[in-house]
């Protein structure tokens, strides 16, 4: 095996998926971008597997990447852009759920695509997307001719406030126009507790969908382990010269070269969520892009993270091993550490 390879164990995988899908009302896994590392396709087909009603992509083009492999519907997160005729065409789409996160849009998806199943997006704190609490008198008026298909919200990660905050959009919304309520980032007891709270008494719960992907595909990490393979190991001495940039060899020891570099996102970090100085500062000391000195890298050789001799390259990466360690070899495959959400595997492969 030879590039970098997410080691699965699939039964276990498989079994978290379940446990995920059971405990979460409503379950809508969502598939977009990297497809959090195994690829939008596996992911659909993992979906249609735990016989879930919808999928949510992030965007128009990836529809096609998913439809095929996932029956059931297919909600766009993104926000309906009249602009994008991926978009418009896609309204017609009898599968296909668009979500509408300006008044405006209503009546432009109407005129496109009458009988269009749409979602209406409120504005949460996150301040992304949506229809502000005031505008929402507006709404049913405009649902004439659509398909409507539920409420969403996209609600911060952080704990605090974010139940008062479903609930008070929530409740706003459902009496607006009852539907279906859409939400991520709530925890599945939280959700029931809102759909029984807002459902009030003697009426049933209010039906709700939770979004849920991070937490879903990447949630069980001991299922995952990512490896990349020994390409080459040579011996150097102190101070003799090595890579691209001719670096010196700051001491006697082993160029271990790996498989993985910046294709495979090695050494391009999702920006930190470092929010107070002392953190920033460690994050600016430590990132590996602050290459003007060596910079620790993600691969573990002999149990301990090594450092990279110069930045990445494209498919692979060159590393310092000091003379003590005993150096691996060829063909070899070592743990490297991905963060899936931001990387590309060469392949996945059983553990
Ligand atoms: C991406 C996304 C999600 C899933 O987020 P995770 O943190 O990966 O679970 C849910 N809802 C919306 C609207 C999203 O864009």
């Amino acid at each position: 095996m030879t590039g970098v390879t997410l080691r699965l164990d699939r039964d276990r995988w498989r079994e978290h998926l379940r446990t995920v899908a059971d405990a979460t009302p409503g379950m809508v896994p969502v598939a977009k971008g990297n497809g959090y590392g195994f690829g939008l396709d596996r992911l659909a087909a993992e979906a249609a597997g735990l016989g879930v009603a919808a999928l949510a992509v992030g965007m128009p083009g990836e529809v096609a990447a998913v439809r095929d492999a996932f029956p059931g519907d297919l909600v766009i997160l993104m926000p309906f852009d009249a602009q994008d005729p991926e978009a418009r065409r896609l309204l017609a789409d009898p599968r296909v759920i668009t979500t509408l996160t300006r008044l405006e849009d209503l009546a432009v998806v109407r005129d496109a695509a009458p009988g269009a199943r749409v979602l209406v997006e409120l504005l949460t704190s996150m301040r992304r997307h949506g229809l502000g609490v005031e505008q929402l008198a507006d709404v049913p008026p405009r649902l004439n001719g659509l398909r409507f298909e539920g409420w969403t919200l996209h609600l911060p990660l952080l704990d605090e406030g974010r139940y008062a905050e479903a609930e008070r959009l929530g409740r706003a919304a459902l009496s607006t126009c009852p539907a279906p309520l859409w939400l991520s980032h709530l925890p599945a007891a939280e959700v029931s507790t809102l759909s029984r709270q807002l459902g009030g008494a003697g009426a049933g719960p209010v039906p709700v969908r939770s979004r849920v992907g991070t937490r879903l595909w990447l949630g069980d990490t001991a299922a995952l382990r990512p490896t990349a393979t020994v390409l080459d190991v040579h011996p150097v001495r102190r101070g003799e010269r090595a890579g691209y940039r001719q670096r010196l060899c700051p001491a006697d020891g082993w160029i271990v070269v790996v498989s993985g570099g910046t294709a495979h996102g090695i050494g391009l970090e999702a920006p930190t969520a470092a929010v107070n100085l002392r953190q920033r500062a460690i994050a600016l000391a430590t990132g590996p892009l602050e290459a003007a000195g060596l910079a620790l890298s993600p691969f573990t050789i002999a149990g301990r993270k090594r450092w990279f001799l110069e930045p990445p390259h494209m498919q692979s990466s060159q590393l310092f091993l000091p003379r003590r360690v005993t150096p691996p070899k060829v063909g070899d495959e070592v743990p490297v550490e991905l963060r899936l959400t931001t990387s590309a595997v060469d392949s996945i492969a059983a553990a």
